[in-house]
């Protein structure tokens, strides 16, 4: 029997936890956010990580920028965050406008201010098995195995992608020796991917490539972690779209031990980790 991997309900969980530990402190956790530009997708997710730190007490500072902000002065804006006592996290949403270097401006993060986790000296950390942030999307996969019990000791784990926010650290956090998993990553050169799926006790997708993963690539029993979001065409809808996964859950949901749908499988945990990450930030400055 197939079990359903449950984002919401597991981050639904970690949300409240969150909460009630924010409710017994006499200062609020304060994530600061950064937006360059108006990309509706940017707008659209800062908005529900603005949201989401009102409903768990979290305080937000909002920094929107104009898009053709320069370099130099959006370096200052986050090194007046980085000095500011008051703000526990900083998050700079991605993409940044094309006249930015994105790595030069995560660079500038104070890494003790780095929820998102993306500073060089954080997933320096992260390789090192040393304590860091570890960024959200990683973590939450973590969290969804830990809360359904999936032991990665010895298994077989492939990772379709090696992107710096999700494969890599994925990868690296599953080899450490708290994890003990044999670790394969993927990517558009490997030789022969059905092969290298097959071999998987469990498969994280994270290509970006819509139901890349079929039916006939991935073994019996094996548990499917989908990252992939990817919004397809559908005129049923009244949106006209849906999204999809980087699996094709419908030919893999029988066929597998447990697996993530799309939506409601990974995506709700990354936000609940960023608000962890913040409460971890606020803590850890403290002393706490
Ligand atoms: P990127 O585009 O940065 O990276 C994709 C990776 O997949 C690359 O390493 C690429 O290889 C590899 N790849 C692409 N196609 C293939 C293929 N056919 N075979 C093998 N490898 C392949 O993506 P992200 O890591 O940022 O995101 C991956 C997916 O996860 C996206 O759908 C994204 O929307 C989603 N996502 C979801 C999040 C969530 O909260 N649930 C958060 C972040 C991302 P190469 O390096 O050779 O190009």
């Amino acid at each position: 029997m197939t079990y359903k991997i449950d984002g919401k309900e597991v981050s639904s969980y970690i949300k409240e936890c969150l909460k009630k530990e924010v409710q017994k402190l006499d200062i609020k956790p304060c994530l600061a956010v950064v937006l360059v530009g108006s990309n509706p997708a940017s707008i659209s997710y800062v908005s529900s990580k603005k949201k989401t730190c009102e409903e768990l007490g979290f305080s937000h500072r909002d920094i929107d920028l104009d898009e053709t902000v320069s370099q130099d002065d959006l370096i200052s804006v986050i090194e007046d965050l980085n000095r500011d006592d008051n703000v526990d996290g900083i998050l700079v949403q991605l993409p940044l406008p094309r006249h930015i270097d994105s790595d030069m401006i995560i660079k500038k993060i104070l890494p003790e201010k780095d929820v998102d986790g993306f500073t060089p000296i954080n997933m320096g950390r992260l390789v090192l098995g040393q304590e860091c942030f570890i960024p959200c999307t990683p973590k939450g996969i973590l969290a969804l195995l830990d809360y359904y019990k999936i032991d990665t000791d010895g298994k077989k784990v492939v990772v379709v992608g090696r992107s710096n926010i999700v494969g890599k650290p994925i990868a690296n956090l599953l080899m450490q020796k708290d994890r003990n998993a044999t670790v394969t990553v993927c990517n558009t050169h490997t030789k022969d991917l059905k092969k290298e799926c097959l071999e998987a006790d469990i498969l994280i997708a994270a290509c970006g490539q819509r139901e890349a993963i079929k039916g006939d690539m991935v073994k019996d029993g094996a548990v499917v972690i989908d990252v992939g979001i990817n919004r397809v065409d559908d005129p049923s809808r009244e949106r006209g779209w849906r999204l999809v996964g980087d699996c094709d859950y419908n030919a893999l949901k029988d066929k597998v031990t447990a697996i993530t749908p799309v939506p409601g499988g990974v995506g709700p945990m990354t936000i609940a980790m960023l608000m962890e990450n913040t409460l971890i930030a606020f803590k850890r400055r403290r002393g706490l």
